[in-house]
């Protein structure tokens, strides 16, 4: 019987999120011995297609990941380049990933796919993965945290020594017990999803990111064929009505983004359309005695800065070890991580800040 239907059995970590961030601190806290529950929901729209651009590959080798992503078709394809005029005034520019036959491609992945294979992979090092959505988290008198939560037809419980919050931009559990989220830009991300179309083209590897009159313009192809286009704007952007009748977002794209979308989709309207927050933000603390935020949780990067799914990725993994650290009497291993955290959000954040001077 799993452990979270067990009244009194207790685990050393939960963890609160399925996503890059949880999935990879779940395996490597199993695979560090400890006995780890995950707890992931599903019945939320997920993230549809991320790139994981070149200077990710150092991480992804560590993290033993290579193999999924390149003989694994449907969860990734590569990205072997970027067409981007932001950093010009004018004319666009191509930035080859391969200009070198020592240079690695990136990825563009399917994250539905890449997370379901993280969760597989946690399992496999022994996490008990289960589905379900934190309803609430509380510290016995005894210091053992009180887990409930419920998986859309039956609330369960479970106890844990140690909680992670890798719940993603939400911060479910940091910003319940105190933390403070701030948000350094308010900034969202419309994006619009068409179905796989099966014609392929020479750019399908390539993405496209295209400077408009308000904010910026992306658009990729996902490893099944689906195309992806995201309008980037400030938040308060979204009250302004549609460009044009029938127009999903309240600018036309850039030429560029404009003749992907119309090769692909022929002037048909998108399948789905979701606005979601897209801005740099943080939660301070992002660790307290017994608990650490990882990922977006902890820190969320503006995807300009194509960070966020490595950060995900690689602040799990590290997270994990911290808190063997700490279950070993290192007292030190979970400021450490949180301060190594800040510093490379800080440092994103100066960047950002800069290419959005440059864009005005
Ligand atoms: C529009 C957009 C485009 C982006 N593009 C890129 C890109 O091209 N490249 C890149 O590197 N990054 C990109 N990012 C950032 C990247 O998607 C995130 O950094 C990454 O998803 C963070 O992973 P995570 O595991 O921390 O959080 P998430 O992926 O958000 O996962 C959190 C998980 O926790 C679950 N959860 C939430 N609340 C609860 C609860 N109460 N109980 C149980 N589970 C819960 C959620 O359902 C989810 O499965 C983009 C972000 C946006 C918004």
């Amino acid at each position: 019987m799993a452990r979270s239907n067990c009244p009194g059995a207790m685990a050393d970590v939960c963890v609160i999120g399925g996503g890059p961030a949880g999935a990879t601190c779940a395996r490597v806290l199993a695979a560090l011995g400890l006995d780890t529950l995950l707890l992931y929901r599903l019945d939320r729209p997920q993230p549809v297609a991320d790139i994981l651009p070149p200077e990710a590959a150092a991480a992804v080798d560590k993290l033993g990941l290579r193999r999924l992503l390149e003989k694994d078709e449907r969860c990734a394809a590569p990205c072997t380049g970027l067409w981007s005029n932001l950093n010009a005034a004018s004319a666009p520019t191509f930035r080859s990933f391969r200009s070198r036959p020592e240079d690695r491609n990136g990825w563009i992945v399917d994250r539905a796919r890449l997370d379901g294979a993280l969760r597989d992979l946690a399992a496999a090092s022994g996490a008990d993965c289960r589905i379900g959505r934190l309803r609430r988290a509380v510290r016995e008198r005894s210091g053992v945290w009180h887990v409930t939560g419920d998986d859309g037809g039956s609330v369960w419980i479970a106890r844990a020594r140690f909680l992670v919050d890798a719940s993603g931009r939400p911060g479910a559990l940091a910003r319940h017990h105190g933390a403070r989220h701030v948000c350094l830009d308010k900034r969202v991300a419309v994006a619009a999803y068409w179905p796989p179309a099966p014609e392929r083209h020479r750019d399908d590897g390539v993405a496209v990111i295209e400077r408009a009159a308000r904010g910026w313009w992306y658009a990729a192809r996902l490893p099944d064929g689906a195309l992806h286009v995201a309008h980037h704007v400030a938040a308060q952007e979204r009250a302004r009505p549609p460009a044009a009748r029938g127009c999903w977002t309240h600018e036309k794209p850039g030429p560029m983004v404009e003749a992907r979308q119309q090769r692909h989709a022929n002037g048909r309207a998108p399948e789905r359309v979701v606005c979601r927050a897209a801005g740099m933000a943080r939660n301070e603390p992002m660790a307290g005695r017994d608990w650490v935020a990882v990922g977006d949780a902890a820190a969320a990067f503006d995807p300009v800065s194509g960070q966020g799914l490595a950060n995900a990725l690689v602040s799990g993994a590290i997270a994990a070890r911290a808190i063997a650290d700490h279950f070993a009497g290192r007292i030190a291993a979970l400021p450490a991580f949180a301060e190594a955290m800040a510093a490379t959000h800080r440092h994103a954040a100066m960047h950002t800040h800069d290419l959005y001077c440059s864009l005005q």
